[in-house]
């Protein structure tokens, strides 16, 4: 027992020590460089974080949404209700949902990631999909991040939706699934293309692995990506593994362009 009580008391010391070399080195690192806004690079007090003005310009998309295409509503109009653009022209998808509206300050985010590896970035981004996906993280078996084909894997180093995805999955407590949907077709890439050109880019180019079709019966699948543009991406991916056997396809991104017509996307 002695022994046990006196292991205890090492381990306590040893991880406080640990913890205190951390903050020590974490102090030493901010002097040498000083943390900077994720998002436009002025001096910040605190490291992976924005400044007081990049904060709030963010346009965060809280309720009420659309329940299909997680679009903002002027007023609530109760709970499952959907956009004219969800009963027009239903998507293959079940519900999707977004933290913040696309535009130029989320945008330096989503670059910052993805583009500029400040993979820091992605903590912040997390914590606000978390928010924003609440009920879909709940109701996910499996967490899937957006696939990138191999090749712009290796170019890249890493995917940016799987950044986002695997904090998710723990923080939800949810299985981190990203092997159950590949990108077999290497698409050109979507910046600078319209809705029916995405499309017609992403169709075919998903694929559920035969070895994978056990895992996905009759799951309730939650896609992530960094944004949403047209949808075409999601589309085609909820229609791959709804052929699969998913009962459900729900997507949490953590930006949406709420008009891709307009908008330039260069993401
Ligand atoms: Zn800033």
């Amino acid at each position: 027992m002695e022994d046990e009580v006196a292991e205890a008391g090492s381990k306590f010391q040893f991880a406080n020590l640990t913890q205190l070399a951390r903050n020590f080195g974490r102090s030493l690192i901010d002097i040498i460089v000083p943390p900077k806004c994720l998002s436009c690079r002025m001096a910040v007090t605190q490291g992976s974080s924005l400044c007081i003005s990049c904060w709030q310009n963010l346009q965060f998309l809280e309720s009420p949404v659309c329940d299909v295409m997680g679009t903002p509503f002027a007023y609530d109009q109760g709970a499952g209700a959907l956009s004219a653009a969800a009963l027009a022209d239903p998507p293959p998808w079940d519900r999707a949902r977004a933290a913040i509206v696309f535009d130029q300050h989320s945008k330096n985010l989503i670059h910052a990631l993805k583009y500029k590896d400040h993979h820091e970035a992605a903590l912040m981004m997390v914590r606000m999909m978390a928010r924003s996906g609440r009920e879909l993280l709940a109701e996910a078996d499996l967490i899937v991040p957006v696939p990138l084909h191999p090749t712009r894997l290796w170019k890249r180093r890493f995917n940016q939706a799987a950044l986002l995805a695997k904090p998710l999955a723990q923080i939800a407590a949810k299985k981190y699934a990203p092997d159950v949907l590949v990108r077999n077709v290497a698409t050109r890439q979507q910046v600078g293309l319209d809705q029916k050109a995405r499309q017609k880019n992403v169709k075919k180019a998903f694929q559920v692995p035969q070895s994978k079709l056990s895992e996905l019966k009759g799951r309730n699948v939650l896609l992530i990506d960094d944004v949403r543009t047209t949808g075409a991406t999601v589309a085609a991916c909820a229609e791959v593994l709804k052929k699969a056997g998913a009962t459900q396809v729900n997507s949490l991104s953590f930006a949406l362009v709420l008009e891709p017509r307009r908008f330039h996307i260069d993401v």
